[in-house]
């Protein structure tokens, strides 16, 4: 009889990816689905990163390379962050992982010991909580409401903190609600922290998209205290449209970066040769596209945020950043005589062929989440499906 490590024992797959294999599965069989589940830009990778891959390989950069990454793309992450932040970091306090889902892994592996906890404000990343019990640490979870704008207070997470504490997660531009952390909010937040000597994990991976006239503060640039105490976790996945690249980076304390290191190069060895090269071009070349992409976002954020908040019973606070709607629809789902919103997002798949991720996976039960990463006339039509939906239900 085989016997799985008890580690995995509560391992549930990523609710993101569970509905969009559904969703596959559907649109095999000859239903015209549409999809919102997925957590990727629609866009092609641009031309220029395209090239410079290819280029590489023309040249023979095929092989292995240093575990943490190349020192040229290091390079450039150093440099993209003196840019954007005014930060400052050495080759030694980056490492380039597979995917930035990857840095947050090797992260809590050489982090966290048995016990250890790691504060995770709900709504989250499905990711996060997983990632934190597989290397033994527990989450502890910070209820976040929608009149703050999902967002923490510093009085919660004083709350929060224990003996045990280690580590604040922090996720802005957030996945799954677009709301992003004022200035004076991540100064609070970091003052705690500091006080505490807990480590802040910043997941800026949303930082490029963000609406509004909103500008990205990372809380590592507000003072060098903060710098100190504060690992960035960023990548090209959503900025460049390089999701199957699996380009990451963490940057932050040299022996930490250090332990990721080893770990990387006895689980992964290095990251794909050809994408660092690709990402070398992403972070050097011309940052056009990305602005791009991102007024491409905004423009159908716009137009959907509107039309969908018009639904009766659904309500939804405006995103600031990333390509999610993240709505409140427990109203419309029981009129429709749903039980609870998980039975409604399944009969939006089966009966209006929408296809949309349940807030549960987030830890927001009453949510469901929309991504706008697809075309507006795709987004519309999937709107009207969903409208049409309960009203005929109700
Ligand atoms: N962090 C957040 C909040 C995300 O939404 C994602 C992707 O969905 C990631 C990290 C990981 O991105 P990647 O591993 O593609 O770099």
């Amino acid at each position: 009889e085989i016997k799985l490590a008890k580690r995995v024992g509560t391992l549930t797959p990523s609710a993101t990816l569970a509905i969009t294999a559904k969703a596959k599965e559907m649109k095999a069989e000859g239903f015209d689905v549409i999809g919102l589940g997925a957590g990727e830009p629609d866009f092609n990778t641009p031309e220029n990163i395209l090239k410079a891959a290819a280029q590489s390989m023309q040249e023979g950069y095929t092989k292995y390379t240093p575990a943490g990454g190349l020192p040229a793309l290091k390079k450039v992450i150093a440099e993209k962050l003196k840019r954007d932040q005014n930060l400052e970091y050495k080759a030694n306090e980056i490492i380039v992982t597979n995917g930035a889902k990857h840095s947050l892994y090797t992260l809590f592996q050489v982090f966290l010991d048995e016990g250890d906890e790691v504060i995770i404000p709900i709504p989250y990343w499905v990711s996060y909580p997983e990632q934190v019990k597989l290397a033994g640490g527990k989450p502890v979870y910070i209820e976040t409401r929608e009149e703050h704008a999902f967002k923490i207070t510093a009085e919660q997470l004083e709350q929060a903190i224990s003996e045990k504490t280690k580590a604040l997660i922090l996720n802005s531009p957030s996945n799954p609600t677009g709301m992003v952390y004022t200035h004076e909010e991540l100064e609070a937040l970091g003052q705690v922290c500091l006080k505490h000597d807990i480590l802040i994990i910043s997941d800026e991976i949303y930082e490029k998209l963000l609406y509004g006239g909103n500008q990205h503060v990372s809380i590592a640039g507000m003072s060098q205290e903060l710098k100190q105490q504060t690992i960035i976790i960023n990548g090209v996945s959503k900025s460049h449209s390089m999701t199957g690249w699996r380009i990451g980076y963490a940057a932050g304390d040299s022996r930490i970066i250090r332990a990721m290191t080893d770990l990387a190069s006895h689980s992964t060895s290095n990251p794909t040769t050809t994408s660092q090269y690709a990402a070398i071009a992403a972070y050097s070349g011309s940052q056009d596209s990305v602005e791009t992409m991102r007024k491409a976002f905004e423009e159908r954020l716009d137009i959907i945020y509107r039309k969908l908040t018009a639904i009766p019973g659904i309500s939804c606070l405006k995103p600031q950043g990333a390509f999610y709607l993240f709505p409140n629809v427990k109203e419309a789902a029981l009129s429709t005589g749903s039980s609870d919103v998980d039975q409604f997002v399944q009969r939006l798949l089966e009966e209006a062929l929408v296809a949309v991720v349940p807030g549960s996976g987030f830890g927001s039960p009453d949510n469901i989440r929309l991504s706008y990463a697809t075309s507006l006339d795709l987004l519309e039509a999937a709107i009207d499906r969903i409208a049409g939906f309960i009203d005929k239900n109700k």
